[in-house]
Formats: structure tokens, C-alpha cells, sequence
């Protein structure tokens, strides 16, 4: 089933090797797990699948890579990102990386289940690493399987993509492949294991760097390899920066990613994002959001919130924790570096970066998603109160802000005003009178403080609503799409990538897409809560 070939000459992409080429390698060539000194990567080949079938590709991601509907459609395209056609000019190979996660080192982790098939060069001369995810074992897989299933597979496939089109940075992905094998996974950790359809995504990014690879060697003193890392990253993937200035280009490049984090992590706040693992192994050194685990979107908005099970009890990665769960990881990497830059202040304030870029950032973002255009001395608090009403009773964080647009500032009737935004609460039979009253207030102090704001309702509107998506990808869209896929019909997927190029639009035929989540899915294993296991 492996084929190795030297000539595909239907092959629409020549791959390069920089990063194999350049940095040193693992000398033992065997996939056996293991711990790797003295190296960036370790070579291995993806693990032939039985039988694969293409779900869905991303049109947008494949032209960033200069292929066309026709090559995506060839065969050549599901054998190689199923891991079935590993060509001549690529070297495959895993990274290895090691990470905090929970707030622990946990040493060597590295890609237990990804493996980068190579570079593409496009046309505008951007290169894209391509990675499968799920191709099985590498020397880095420790105790699992180096697999993935749909259902995580899916989930990442498509709200990469989405988040794309949200304008949030992320890595890409370019295909979801059925590769026709069953894979063992316990969900629930509860010891009922069932066999799942495997799968394979295609993931790219100019750059996979996390900042746990540059914590690996570190926590191993393994310096000249650390300054290597760096050196090589700074040029490619950071041009602004001289990378032959020594300490000084590792400070400002430190600083740039510290910039890039708060950047990241403004816009998930904004959308109601939650990444659900922030180890600082899926932390990108580029300010990318990798690694679609158990994530998820505030349904309700409540900043204790977290999709993800394995974290219920601490709640570290939830929402409301994003902002400080990025500058934990930041100082992680600080400390990573410290040994080569040895410069504790110069060290601390590029680490203040981070902190400021994210107070100014949020405050011009919220400040955005109320539509506040002129500035006055009590914003601040009148969108503080928001956010704490907001919590008070289960209000849907997309809806709320949706509907806040269509505030007119000649509306006086309180309960008119209320209607506007009553869309979006989920059991409106519940809420007490009080709260009611409160937030009737706050409509009214908003209509005033409109009237000031030297927008007319229109304009106001239209701005509100690029910075407000009107679809988010809600986890029980998500299971429905699974559902479907897993009785053969890939059509939802479909339905969902197109949904979600425009997701600032009004797309009438689509409105039930942007309804609350139903009842059935308040509960539903993969609709609220997702566990690690993928
Ligand atoms: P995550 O928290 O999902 O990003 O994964 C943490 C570490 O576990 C990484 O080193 C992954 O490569 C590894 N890992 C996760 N799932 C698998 C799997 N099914 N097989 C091998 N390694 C895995
Ligand atoms: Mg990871």
C-alpha cells in the first residue's frame, strides 16, 4: 500500500526540506518511542492506512499551496495526506518538543501523532510546512497510538478554517481523510473503550514551533542547540529581526511573541473562544492557535467556563483564565531562554509587552463589540457592568452582542429594548424580576451614552458586526456534523465551510446556525463538554 516514488509527475507540489536540512536530526532512524537528545526532529515515515476516502478539503487552504480543484480532487491528493504516498523529495519527519502542561514539566512530549511530510514554496514565495496529524507512531508517541478519529479530526478540520475566516490567527488545515482503519479510545476514560473510524488532517502553518520546543532544550542544557533553534527561527519566520545580532534579536524576538500571544488571545476573548489544553506545548511561537483539542465557544456567557473535562475541577484553561494562562506560558518560555539572553530586566520588560498589548488591545475590542466610537470617562464601567450582568443569568454570549446592534437610540420603552436582546437568554421564564430590572437599566445608559457616540444606528450596526461574528462554530454543530459523516453523508461538512467564510454575515437560508443550543445538547456527550482523548 506504501508507495515511495520518484517520479509522480501528476503531483502538483515539489516539497523542500529547510528545517530537516538545516537543523541536526535524530541519528537513529528507527520508530521506536524513546528520548531524543541532541535533536530538533526525528526522520519517520507515516503509517500506511487500508482504505482512504477524502471527507472534505479546504478550497482556501489549498490555494495558499497553489493547487486546484482538479488536484485536490486526484487520487495522488487523498494517498498523500492520508500518509499513503510519501514522494522522493520529501523527508518525513516528527518534532520534538517538550511542554508544561497543567502547570508542570512533563519533559519530552514532541509529535506523537503528527508528522511533517515537508515545505511548499507558493507562488508568492510563502512557505508552508505540511503536517499530518494522526499518521501513527512516531518515536515520540510514549504510551498511545499515534491515531486520531473523526470525530477530533473533524472538529479541527473545521474550525481552523473558521477561525480563518474569523480573521483569528491559526494554523490551516487543508483535508480531512477517512483512512478506513477502526480506532480504539476510551472517551470518557470511564473504561468502555469503542472502536471509532480513524482519520487523518492535513494541517499547515509557515511554522509548527511551539514554545515547548525551545523548553526541551533548555530543561536539558542543551544551549548551543537552543541558540540554533532560535537563530534558524528568527530568520525564517521572523524577517523584521536580525537574526546575526545575537542577545539583542532573541530579546526582540521574544518580544514579538509575547506581542503576537496578547494579539491571539484578544481576539479568542472577543469570539468567545476557549482552547480548552493551553499547555506550553500548543502554544505557538508565531501567536497561532494550534492544536484543536477540546475546545469550545461560550454558549452561555460564564468566564468559569471550560469545554474541556480533564480540567472540570481546576478550571485553569478556562475562559476567563485565557489571558493569564498565556502569560504563565509566556514566562515559561522567558525562563527557556534565559540562559542565552542572561538579561533578567531586559528579559522582564519584553515580557511586559505581553501585559500591555493585551490591557490595550481588550479595552479597544470591547469597546468595539459595544460600539463605542467617541470615548468617554465612564466606559469602562459601563461595559464592566455588562459583562457582570451578562453573567448573572445563562445569556448567549454571540446572540447577546448580535442582537446589541439593533438597538435603536429612539427606542425609550424599557421593555421594547429588552426584547431586543431577549434572544438570547436560555430559560427566560426564569429569570427573576430584578435582573430584569438591572439590565433594562443598562439598555437605557447604552441608548443614552448612543446618542453621544456621533454614529447613527446603521454605521453603528455595521461596525458592531465585524468584530461580532453572527456564526460561531458551536460544539453541537459540530457533533451533528459527525453524526452525519459517520453515516456516510459528508454534506454537513460541506455546509459548515461554506457557513463559516462568511461568518460576519447575514446569511438568511442559515439562520438556524446561529440559534442558541438546544436542549438536547445542554448534556450531550461532545456538544458541552470534550475530554482529552482524541
Ligand atoms: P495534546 O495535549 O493533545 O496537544 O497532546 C500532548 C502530547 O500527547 C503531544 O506530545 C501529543 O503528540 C501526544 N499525543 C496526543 N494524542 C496522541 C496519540 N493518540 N498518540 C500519540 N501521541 C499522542
Ligand atoms: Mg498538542
Amino acid at each position: 500500500m506504501h508507495t515511495s516514488v520518484s517520479d509522480h509527475s501528476e503531483v502538483a507540489l515539489a516539497f523542500e526540506n529547510h528545517f530537516a536540512d538545516t537543523l541536526p536530526g535524530d541519528q537513529d532512524h528507527h520508530n521506536t518511542r524513546r528520548q531524543v537528545t541532541g535533536a530538533c526532529y526525528s526522520f519517520v515515515a507515516p503509517t500506511p492506512v487500508s482504505a482512504p476516502v477524502l471527507v472534505a478539503y479546504s478550497k482556501e487552504a489549498a490555494a495558499e499551496l497553489g493547487l486546484r480543484e482538479e488536484d485536490c480532487r486526484s487520487p495522488w491528493f487523498t494517498d498523500m495526506f492520508s500518509g499513503n504516498l510519501v514522494l522522493a523529495d520529501m523527508k518525513p519527519y516528527a518534532m520534538c518538543y517538550g511542554g508544561h502542561q497543567f502547570g508542570t514539566w512533563a519533559g519530552q512530549l514532541g509529535d506523537g501523532r503528527a508528522i511533517n511530510l515537508g515545505e511548499v514554496v507558493n507562488g508568492g514565495n510563502q512557505r508552508w510546512t505540511l503536517q499530518l496529524k494522526g499518521a501513527g507512531p512516531t518515536p515520540y508517541s510514549r504510551s498511545a497510538d499515534g491515531l486520531a478519529v473523526l470525530r477530533s479530526s473533524l472538529r479541527e478540520f473545521i474550525c481552523s478554517e473558521a477561525m480563518h475566516h474569523l480573521g483569528i490567527p491559526t494554523t490551516r488545515a487543508l483535508s480531512l481523510i477517512l483512512t478506513g482503519d477502526r480506532v480504539l479510545r476510551d472517551m470518557f476514560y470511564d473504561g468502555h473503550p469503542e472502536l471509532e473510524p480513524g482519520a487523518v488532517v492535513c494541517r499547515t502553518s509557515p511554522s509548527f514551533l511551539r514554545f515547548g520546543n525551545f523548553e526541551i532544550f533548555s530543561a536539558r542544557k542543551e544551549y548551543d542547540l537552543l541558540e540554533e533553534l532560535l537563530r534558524f527561527t528568527i530568520k525564517n519566520d521572523f524577517p523584521g529581526i536580525n537574526e546575526s545580532s545575537g542577545v539583542d534579536s532573541y530579546l526582540e524576538w521574544f518580544t514579538e511573541v509575547c506581542r503576537r500571544t496578547a494579539i491571539m488571545i484578544v481576539h479568542w476573548m472577543r469570539v468567545g473562544f476557549v482552547h480548552g489544553v493551553m499547555n506550553s506545548d500548543n502554544m505557538s511561537v508565531l501567536g497561532l492557535t494550534i492544536d484543536y483539542g477540546p475546545y469550545g465557544w461560550l454558549e452561555g456567557y460564564d468566564p468559569t467556563w471550560t469545554p474541556n473535562t480533564t480540567d472540570a475541577q481546576g478550571r485553569r484553561y478556562c475562559y476567563g483564565n485565557q489571558p493569564y494562562m498565556a502569560q504563565w506560558n509566556l514566562m515559561q518560555l522567558a525562563n527557556a531562554i534565559y540562559p542565552v539572553v542572561k538579561e533578567e530586566k531586559r528579559l522582564q520588560e519584553a515580557l511586559d509587552t505581553y501585559r500591555f498589548t493585551f490591557q490595550e488591545e481588550w479595552q479597544r475590542t470591547l469597546k468595539a463589540k459595544l460600539g463605542l466610537h467617541t470615548t468617554e470617562k465612564n466606559d469602562d464601567q459601563l461595559i464592566s457592568s455588562l459583562l457582570e450582568l451578562l453573567t448573572k443569568t445563562e445569556t448567549d454570549m454571540t446572540i447577546f452582542f448580535r442582537n446589541l446592534a439593533h438597538l435603536e437610540m429612539s427606542e425609550k420603552n424599557g421593555d421594547r429594548l429588552l426584547e431586543i436582546v431577549s434572544d438570547a437568554f436560555y430559560a427566560p421564564d426564569d429569570i427573576d424580576q430584578d435582573h430584569l430590572n438591572h439590565l433594562k437599566s443598562w439598555l437605557h445608559l447604552y441608548r443614552l451614552r448612543m446618542r453621544r457616540n456621533e454614529l447613527d444606528d446603521e454605521e453603528r450596526r455595521k461596525r458592531m458586526n465585524l468584530v461580532n461574528p453572527k456564526y460561531v462554530f458551536r460544539n453541537y454543530l459540530a457533533q451533528q456534523a459527525i453524526d452525519k459523516v459517520e453515516q456516510g453523508d459528508y454534506s454537513e461538512v460541506e455546509e459548515l465551510l461554506d457557513l463559516f467564510r462568511n461568518p460576519y454575515d447575514e446569511q438568511p437560508e442559515r439562520q438556524r446556525y446561529a440559534a442558541k443550543r438546544p436542549e438536547w445538547a445542554r448534556n450531550r456527550p461532545g456538544c458541552s463538554m470534550l475530554s482529552c482523548s482524541s
